[in-house]
């Protein structure tokens, strides 16, 4: 058994690299700014290769998603022809926001909403792919926590069945990917409380409310333009009130 203490270095150094690093070696995407355009239009995926590689990252399954309703080519957001909210497309557009959007690096981040449980949780992807850029640890997280992709009616954007994601309707880019992030922290075993007679709160920001609204805190601070900041204040305004014990920061902002 002498060789056993070399298992280890073994091991490391066959870990798979990051998802979204294999991924954007498939896409290479251009580093896009958090601005208007982002919002306004889909992304282009340059290949079906590259969007073979997304909807694999997420275990989409795709048979079902065929016989979904008024869902009738899985790629026309690639195409360049659907104006409205596919739910590959929601998906698609989602997952390019975390993959190219310059978010800025996990180091220098400052927020209200980054607690020691968000930033322990990148950090761990961060020893494990050396990767700095939040976009891609956020990637990596996500992809890292939801192992399926499926639909299925739901009142709500899209919810978590063990680590099975369940599609509905995301919002369009950055904003998103925070429901993505939102639901990947459920994966971890952290559910809703009830406020108002629905189970819809959470009772502090280590929660999958605490870890979206990190990243509409993000979005905001990293935005281009000022359309953009405020669609993310706009989202932080709203999902705030459901943390029914809020960082003292939020508190602050709320009461102003
Ligand atoms: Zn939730």
């Amino acid at each position: 058994m002498r060789t056993l203490p070399l298992l280890a270095p073994v091991l490391a150094a066959c870990a798979p690299e990051s998802r979204w690093a294999q991924t954007q070696a498939i896409c290479g995407f251009e580093a896009s700014a958090l601005d208007v355009a982002a919002f306004a239009s889909p992304p282009r995926y340059p290949s079906r290769a590259c969007v073979d590689a997304v909807l694999d990252d997420f275990g989409l399954d795709r048979g079902l998603l065929l016989d979904a309703d008024g869902l009738t080519d899985p790629y026309t957001l690639v195409e360049g022809s659907s104006d409205g909210q596919g739910l590959i497309d929601g998906l698609l557009w989602s997952a390019h926001a975390l993959i190219a959007s310059d978010l800025g690096t996990l180091d220098a981040a400052t927020g209200i909403w980054l607690t020691d449980a968000f930033r322990t949780t990148l950090d761990d992807i961060h020893r494990t792919t050396g990767q700095d850029a939040l976009g891609p640890l956020l990637y990596d997280y996500v992809t890292g926590r939801i192992h399926h992709t499926t639909v299925e009616p739901l009142d709500a954007a899209a919810g978590m069945r063990g680590r099975t994601l369940v599609l509905v309707d995301l919002p369009v880019g950055i904003a998103g990917s925070a429901v993505l992030v939102h639901e990947a922290r459920h994966s971890e075993g952290l559910q809703h409380v009830a406020c108002g007679g629905r189970m819809i709160c959470d009772p502090d920001a280590t929660g999958a409310l605490g870890f979206e609204l990190a990243v509409h805190e993000l979005a905001r601070d990293a935005a281009d333009d000022r359309v953009i900041a405020e669609i993310a204040e706009t989202w932080l305004e709203t999902l705030e009130v459901r943390v029914l014990s809020p960082p003292v920061g939020a508190v602050r902002r709320r009461s102003r």
